[in-house]
């Protein structure tokens, strides 16, 4: 029997403070559910949207424990929350997507082992746990190489390049010889991510695949739909599908792949909850994917994923503020130009502060325009 809904009015609880947990608290309310959040720091981009702020630590259970016990669904919107932390949310209220699916998504070898036992194309990889798994590693796996610390990466945090005159163990070194996976550099024609959500019923509803541009490992562009053979979309979207069903997943998830120049389409990461190669939907989508995820983990019907239009995403870091307040009007006066800004008040470099997004009738001129839009903000 499926479960029952948790009806608008009802409290959804975000352990999480980020710019995901903000945009996924304005759909919330905007369906009249009321939003609690829970972060280690006061005043955070999801807090100023939130009813309730909670200022806690991610590792302080009992706080977590009285979180849950506030609210009627626990959702996340950054995957590293401890395992303990989610079984203390669970004791208490449901919590969506599952702990399995976090505990699987946050750690590297886990990720890339669960999908290859589920017969899906992944980079190839080796664990690092040894001097000798590190040796082993690049014999089997070749050079160039990347290695990666299993927990806590992102945006390319905790990453190194293994080429032809690296030394692998330094490289390891640099990681502090923490557990890590060492995975075949690829040599992509390009990103695609597919972000996609299952229901409570177990129907699933997939954005067609976004196509993204990321510079010094993070993301800075995206463009939907991806240029992408019709055999490669299908592709994507089966295996999007395959996971969310193999985790029996309830939530949105984003699958990031390589699509290599020999054809290969490999999966890189997934991330168990809205993506920020998502965030064209909020206009392009017939539901965001932000919509879509309260949908979800409220148990009701998923909202359609069709995409209206071409569009384009342009990340704005922290790194345009550099010569002072950035040139808003100028880029508000780029036709059909959204801005999105997090409510971030200290705009650090590589930080994420906001993105612009362009719908346009081809995706070449809804890319020609965010550019556009996003060069306005810095005149020199
Ligand atoms: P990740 O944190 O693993 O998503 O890595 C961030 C970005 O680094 C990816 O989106 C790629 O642009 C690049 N990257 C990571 N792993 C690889 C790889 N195995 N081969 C080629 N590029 C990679």
């Amino acid at each position: 029997m499926t479960p029952r809904a948790i009806l608008p009015g009802s409290v959804i609880g975000v352990l999480g403070g980020g710019q995901l947990g903000r945009m996924f608290a304005m759909a919330a309310r905007r369906l009249g559910y009321r939003v609690h959040t829970l972060a280690p720091e006061h005043d955070t981009p999801t807090g100023q949207i939130a009813d309730v702020e909670v200022v806690a630590s991610y590792d302080d259970v009992d706080r977590i424990r009285e979180f849950a016990r506030g609210v009627d669904v626990v959702t996340f919107e950054f995957e590293n929350v401890s395992a303990l932390a989610v079984a203390a949310a669970e004791s208490h209220a449901m919590v969506r997507p599952n702990g399995r699916a976090l505990e699987i998504a946050q750690h590297r070898i886990r990720e890339k082992m669960f999908m290859r036992d589920l017969g899906l194309p992944v980079t190839p990889f080796a664990p690092v746990r040894s001097t000798t798994d590190i040796a082993d590693g690049i014999r089997l796996i070749g050079r160039p190489a990347v290695l990666k610390t299993a927990t806590y990466g992102y945006d390319g945090k905790g990453q190194v390049r293994i080429t032809t005159h690296d030394d692998p163990l330094q490289a390891w070194d640099t990681l502090g010889r923490h557990e890590a996976i060492l995975e075949s550099f690829i040599d992509f024609e390009r990103e695609l991510s597919v972000v996609a959500a299952r229901g409570v019923d177990g129907s699933v509803a997939a954005y067609t695949p976004i196509e993204n541009v990321h510079h010094n490992h993070i993301l800075d562009l995206s463009i939907a739909p991806a240029n992408a053979a019709p055999e490669v979309v299908t592709q994507a979207v089966d295996i999007a599908r395959a996971i969310l069903e193999g985790l029996e997943y309830v939530g949105v998830l984003c699958v990031e792949f390589f699509l290599a120049r020999d054809g290969r389409l490999l999966i890189n990461e997934i991330a168990p909850r809205p993506h920020n190669s998502g965030h064209l939907t909020i206009e392009a989508g017939r539901t965001s994917q932000f919509e879509q995820q309260v949908r979800a983990v409220c148990g009701l019907p998923l909202g359609s994923a069709e995409l209206l239009q071409p569009a384009a995403m342009a990340n704005l870091l922290g790194d345009l503020w550099v010569i002072g307040e950035p040139n808003w009007a100028g880029a508000l006066a780029v036709p059909n130009v959204k801005l999105h800004l997090y409510g971030k008040n200290v705009p650090r470099r590589g930080r994420k502060m906001g993105h612009l997004t362009v719908l346009a009738p081809t995706t070449k001129e809804a890319r020609a325009r965010v550019l556009a839009a996003r060069t306005a903000l810095s005149p020199n």
